[in-house]
């Protein structure tokens, strides 16, 4: 809901500091000497600014290229180990007053059947969820005040945290993506316990944006662009952001992304939790070919690696918007959690609500389609330990308190036994004969690598607690 009397002091986003920004970092990107000192100073893993960060996406040399993937792949190591953080998104309501010309549910679309879940259905829905192993949504709606009002969302985030399948699971973490709204909501949306409030930007160059939503309460560049602020001053520490790639050149967009994130970090005293780096795919309605500003796989990785070294503790996601072969390619250069089986539509993880039957209400087309426990396995298979954590925010580790956690380097005596723990009730709940011969090997030598010996020896016992029927341990 738009409030003029709010803040949404946008300046920040300077059309020429972007440019001059790259100009220069053409200029530098072709100074090897430069560029390693750079290198040299990312390696620190202090984050860099959108200046310096710029170089990356200049450099053209084949040798500089390589010491810059390396170095992502090393960072992600030393700060994330091998884990990688799964969940499903959960798309409630497909009305939508907006005309974002991207994406599928835009409100011109007449094709788009639309539809709100009912609380029967988020029931169902979130059982369908669960069922996949999952214990973290991102709960997804169109912007509609008639029939998804921030009411709507409440009541939603309240019935999936109240359900429990027959195991007893339950969803445990709640980010939420919808749209900008006052800082009032933001403090409701707290009270019911949102995980990270996520919004994307979609694009920061100000003409295109214009273009692009040309009606709905979205197209007010300045409120969009300050809507993770309102947030942080609703008292949510843990926000998300992105830019939609392919809306507008990447280079700009990755030099005004990391200019957000920097301003967040001025303004609110905490950086973006998370950044998301979604690519604009196929939608009904929506013909990619007019989009000429995709950026291809080696461009966007260039993206992944570069956002990586510039902001080391910041996590980063991936959806199912991408191959299997290229998410590969984005787990080793950065990303720290993906989603796995998921549905853009509204009811298609519970069938008889969704497909095959009932008319396409999908977002968009996704690239991804294997079940989790296929994800899983891949994961495995590739060396990383799937998990399923969310003690953070349960533990009230969030904003600056996760950051510090961070930065001292004691992530991996929680996050990583928090991993195994959540894995293995993934495997005694969901997992099929295969993946648990293949996920008990990678438990084995994962508990080995936790540094602490005393987490080491606690991480055991909590693992035959799980085995004899405990649920939820985590540190
Ligand atoms: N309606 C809210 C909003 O727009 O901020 C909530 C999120 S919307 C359901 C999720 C995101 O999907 C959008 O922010 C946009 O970046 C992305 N999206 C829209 N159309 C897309 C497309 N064709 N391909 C890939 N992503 C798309
Ligand atoms: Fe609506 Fe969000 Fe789609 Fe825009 S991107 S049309 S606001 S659902």
């Amino acid at each position: 809901m738009y409030d003029k009397n709010q803040f949404q002091d946008a300046s920040f986003i300077d059309d020429a500091e972007i440019l001059g920004t790259l100009e220069q970092a053409k200029k530098l990107a072709a100074d090897k000497g430069a560029v390693r000192e750079l290198i040299s100073k990312a390696r620190e893993c202090h984050g860099l600014d959108h200046r310096d960060a710029a170089v990356f996406l200049e450099i053209t040399d084949p040798e500089l290229e390589d010491e810059l993937y390396s170095l992502a792949k090393e960072i992600k190591e030393r700060i994330y180990g091998r884990r990688i953080v799964l969940f499903a998104p959960l798309y409630v309501s497909n009305y939508c007053v907006n005309g974002c010309t991207y994406c599928g549910f835009h409100a011109g679309n007449c094709n788009m059947f639309r539809k709100k879940l009912s609380m029967e259905e988020i029931d169902q829905e979130t059982d369908a969820i669960l069922a996949l192993g999952h214990k973290r949504i991102a709960m997804e709606s169109g912007e509609d005040p008639v029939n998804s009002p921030l009411d709507y969302i409440i009541q939603c985030m309240e019935r999936v945290y109240a359900y429990k399948n027959s195991r007893g699971d339950s969803i445990r973490r709640i980010n939420v993506n919808i749209a900008a709204t006052t800082v009032e909501e933001f403090k409701r949306l707290k009270a019911a316990q949102i995980g990270t409030y996520i919004l994307f930007q979609e694009t920061f160059h100000r003409p295109t944006y214009a273009k692009l939503h040309p009606t709905g309460p979205k197209s007010i560049y300045n409120w969009h662009t300050t809507a993770l602020h309102r947030a942080q001053e609703g008292g949510i520490d843990d926000v998300g952001t992105g830019v939609l790639y392919g809306l507008y050149d990447y280079k700009y967009e990755t030099v005004a992304q990391l200019m957000l994130a920097e301003n967040l970090e001025k303004v609110c005293g905490v950086g973006p939790h998370t950044i998301s780096v979604p690519r604009l795919r196929e939608a009904e309605g929506v013909d990619i070919k007019t989009f000429p500003y995709i950026p291809t796989d080696e461009q966007f990785l260039r993206v992944i690696a570069t956002l990586r070294v510039a902001t080391p503790y910041t996590g980063m996601i991936i959806s199912t918007r991408e191959t299997p072969e290229t998410r590969r390619k984005e787990l080793d250069l950065g990303i720290s959690q993906c989603s796995a089986g998921s549905c853009t539509g509204i009811g298609g993880y519970h069938k008889e609500i969704g497909q095959p039957d009932s008319p396409d209400t999908a977002q968009f087309k996704i690239s991804d389609d294997r079940s989790p426990d296929e994800v899983l396995t891949w994961l495995c298979e590739d060396g990383y330990i799937p998990s399923y954590c969310t003690a953070c925010y349960r533990q009230g580790r969030t904003g600056d308190r996760f950051m510090s956690l961070a930065k001292s380097g004691q992530i991996r005596n929680i996050c990583q036994p928090n991993a195994i723990l959540t894995f293995k009730e993934y495997l005694i709940g969901y997992g099929s004969d295969h993946l648990k011969e293949l996920g008990e090997k990678v438990i084995a030598k994962e508990v080995e690598r936790i540094p602490s010996e005393r987490v080491r020896e606690l991480t055991k016992e909590r693992l035959k607690k799980l085995e004899e029927g405990a649920q939820d341990l985590y540190f």
